[in-house]
């Protein structure tokens, strides 16, 4: 079977190197070097676009990983630098696509402190490079792409018929001191990025999108999420109903019809059932997209969980390629 993962990870370290160790920090990414964020933690597969990655994804079955960058990036280098920074990225992952072309495709990486440079390096992406798509790590500067100032990259976006990923980032300053400070041990950390505040932020960024009547202003833009839909599906019902006054006045539909219309969703990092038999009840089996997290969580892992879906054989095809296939406009020679 055609298996298509699209939440997957790569890094390059000389790229990396290069974002001064103070716009790291301040974002949040913690600056012990035991724990530095794609220096450290899974280096080597994060940084390896060759052998040992498609040899993984080989032992799973895998065909196909759609490649974005998760920890520091263009988007804490503001300016000229930023712009290059991405560039380097997409370039490198163009590099990388153009190696293997059936096995790696690209999700382009931003300068999104610059929102016009950003949505020029998208159009670049997608027509020089090939690329499917961009992916975000949670907020830019503070603030998520309903704010004004990120318009002209929904509107690139929009217009090149291109999906954002909403990928989590670490949450703002303030929200991790309000909410998950002074924990014991590793907790606070955990708490706001593993084991809850990723995919609360993610949430939310995506809920601000619909509320704020971004979708409504872009109803061509397409929007993907990770980790089951970031705990959407559990609450869809419950937003539907304590919004649907609101939304009568202020939006083109219910928040319930604009998620479902304009959001897909990935089972990245989430292989138990529980999350699984919600987002196929919420959203069904044309909106869930198979993902691993690799090299965070484990293609093997990822495979068998994929083989044990209760969904008849045409379901499971839609969720291991069909769904991306047709949303990315993957080529027809990878089928
Ligand atoms: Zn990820």
């Amino acid at each position: 079977m055609r298996i298509v993962a699209l939440e997957e990870h790569f890094t390059v370290p000389r790229i990396v190197a290069g974002i001064s160790p103070d716009a790291v920090a301040r974002r949040g990414f913690p600056t012990d070097p035991n724990f530095l964020w794609a220096q450290t933690i899974k280096r080597a597969e994060l940084a390896d676009l060759g052998d040992a990655r498609l040899a993984d994804m080989d032992a799973s079955g895998i065909t196909t990983q759609v490649l974005s960058v998760a920890g520091p990036g263009a988007d804490l280098v503001p300016g000229q630098p930023g712009i290059d920074l991405a560039r380097a990225y997409n370039d490198a992952l163009a590099e990388a696509c153009a190696h293997h072309p059936t096995r790696f495709r690209g999700f382009a990486h931003l300068p999104l402190l610059e929102p016009e440079a950003a949505a020029e390096e998208l159009h670049r992406t997608a027509t020089q490079l090939g690329f499917h798509g961009v992916l975000v790590n949670g907020a830019t500067d503070g603030r998520f792409l309903d704010d004004p100032r990120f318009e002209p990259v929904l509107a690139q976006a929009e217009k090149e018929n291109l999906p954002i990923y909403l990928h989590p980032g670490i949450p703002t300053e303030p929200v991790r001191a309000a909410y998950y400070d002074g924990l014991p041990g590793n907790f606070s950390f955990t708490l706001a990025l593993s084991a809850w505040g990723w995919h609360a932020d993610t949430a939310i960024h995506t809920l601000r999108l619909a509320l704020s009547g971004a979708l409504d202003r872009h109803p061509g833009l397409k929007i993907v999420i990770g980790h089951m839909g970031e705990a959407i599906p559990f609450m869809l019902d419950r937003i539907d109903e304590t919004t649907a006054a609101t939304a009568k006045v202020h939006l083109k539909r219910s928040v319930r019809q604009t998620i479902l219309d304009q959001v897909w969703i990935t089972t990245s990092g989430f292989f138990t059932m529980v999350p699984f038999m919600a987002a196929l009840m919420s959203f069904g089996a044309d909106r869930i997209m198979f993902s691993v997290d690799y090299p965070f969580a484990s293609n093997a892992r990822a495979r068998a969980f994929l083989d044990a879906l209760p969904v008849s054989a045409a379901d499971r095809a839609k969720i291991a390629h069909g769904n991306a296939d047709r949303l990315l406009r993957l080529p027809a020679d990878h089928m």
